[in-house]
């Protein structure tokens, strides 16, 4: 059974795509929660970061949360979120980077 991010990046969902590279691709949050909230993800089907290998490319989240923070000018800062697992919020079981900027962001979160 696909994951919801499987869909959308098959594009069987539709979703608003700002980035996609050979690894790696990123969707507007349907639910914002900061005035710029995306969400990163790896084409690889990993269920969260609990199952991440420990080996291997991982860096290409993170390279794409800068090139995609530069170009939605977060200048003055943002923040990168991974929810593990249902007590921590995480509701698609396909591993994903939230990167939320645009306002000012407390901490530590709630
Ligand atoms: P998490 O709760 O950490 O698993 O994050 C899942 C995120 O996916 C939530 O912030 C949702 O708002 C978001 N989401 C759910 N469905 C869609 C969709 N069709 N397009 C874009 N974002 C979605």
């Amino acid at each position: 059974m696909p994951t919801l991010f499987e869909r959308i990046l098959a594009r069987e969902t539709p979703a608003d795509f700002v980035y996609e590279d050979e690894h790696v691709f990123a969707i507007r949050d349907i639910t914002p929660v900061a005035p710029v909230h995306i969400l990163i993800i790896p084409k690889a089907p990993i269920s969260g970061v609990a199952a991440v290998p420990e080996s291997g490319d991982h860096q290409h989240l993170l390279n794409a949360a800068r090139l995609i923070a530069e170009a939605e000018g977060l200048t003055d800062g943002y923040r990168l979120v991974i929810n593990q697992g249902e007590a921590a919020g995480q509701t698609v079981p396909h591993l994903h980077v939230h990167l939320l900027g645009g306002r000012p962001l407390t901490w530590p979160p709630g």
